[in-house]
């Protein structure tokens, strides 16, 4: 039984030795220590042996196991080595190669202009508020003084879903969703997407967006509007930056005006961009028409207001020079990436 056992140390060490990978090295770790492994064998026919023989050889055996565990763990560092050694020889790593760049996206130039106006307005004691894309007719025309037949509602060519619901062509409806839900006072922008039934061209597109603004309290005036809006020009554009005011309709506001700004190209000396004018239009706006506050629920006697509307793709045309406003749809990354 001795020489067995030398016979097993002898051929296992030789056989770890010569293992050229791990699969042949558990390979030999099985033939002889698995459970129906050579060294098993020989343990397992120990029964058969005399008491004081079976000490000795049994301490013998347990040797030759150690031995074994020994030069299979050794071989099994050294081949994870070689392993690594040629995975790193076969993965060079070249620092001096030119790394593959990060692209890093950055803000719509609308989004950018949208975000300075809401700073703007939040500074003055607004809120933002927001309503659906998809609104009823009554909240986009019929509570704004535009019942249905109003020859208002034809330059404003509607996508209709069906008879009481369309895709809003203003923002308005959400100051009317605010009248309705809120008791004033209140200021309110309302940014967001509108749509038109336009044939795109170089100032229309068939979706734009709007900032709509409300405001009603006691007391407020026509000099309220004009130093609020006087004051978005002069942050937008300049402090040096003046507006003018000219007589215009607009359905749900009475009076109503038209606000220009000071070209801040030429620093209101004239040039191409105002067409030599000065000037160039900015917004619509007005006093809230009694009969959209009384209809809101609101009473006319009690409370007044102004509303304006602006719209955000003109005043990023605006401010960047952009003389096409499909540019901003467009998606186009080599455009888009200048700002
Ligand atoms: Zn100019």
């Amino acid at each position: 039984m001795k020489n067995r056992l030398n016979e097993i140390i002898r051929n296992a060490t030789a056989e770890i030795a010569k293992s050229a990978d791990i699969e042949t090295l558990e390979a030999a770790r099985v033939r002889y220590l698995g459970k129906k492994g050579e060294l098993t064998a020989v343990l397992k026919s120990m029964g058969s042996i005399a008491e004081d023989e079976r000490r000795v050889i049994g301490k013998l055996a347990n040797d030759v196991r150690s031995e074994i565990e020994g030069s299979i763990s050794r071989r099994k560092r050294e081949l994870s080595d070689i392993q690594l050694k040629a995975k790193l020889m076969s993965e060079k790593l070249d620092v001096t190669l030119p790394g593959t760049a990060q692209k890093v996206g950055k803000l719509h130039p609308s989004t950018k202009v949208l975000n300075e106006v809401v700073e703007i307005f939040l500074g003055m004691g607004f809120e933002v508020t927001e309503g659906p894309d998809i609104e009823f007719d009554d909240y986009c025309f019929g509570m704004l003084n535009m019942p249905k037949g109003h020859p208002a509602r034809d330059i404003q060519d509607t996508f209709y879903i069906n008879d009481k619901v369309l895709l809003r062509t203003q923002t308005s409806s959400v100051q009317v969703r605010t009248m309705l839900s809120r008791k004033p006072p209140f200021r309110i922008i309302s940014p967001g997407r509108c749509y038109r039934v336009d044939t795109p061209d170089a100032t229309h597109t068939p979706t734009f967006h709007q900032i709509e603004g409300l405001v009603i309290d006691r007391n407020i005036t026509m000099s309220d509007l004009k130093g609020t809006l006087d004051q978005l020009a002069k942050r937008l554009y300049g402090d040096d930056i003046q507006t003018r005011f000219r007589p215009h309709h607009f359905p749900y506001t009475e009076p109503s005006a038209e606000m220009d700004a000071g070209c801040f190209m030429c620093r209101m000396k004239g040039c191409s961009f105002c067409k030599g004018e000065g000037y160039i239009e900015l917004l619509g706006c007005g006093m809230v028409h009694p009969k959209v506050l009384s209809g809101c629920g609101i009473d006319p006697d009690e409370f007044t207001g102004y509303a304006f509307g602006v719209g955000l793709d003109r005043l990023t045309m605006l401010k960047y020079g952009i003389n096409d406003i499909r540019l901003l749809f467009d998606n186009d990354m080599r455009f888009l990436s200048q700002f």
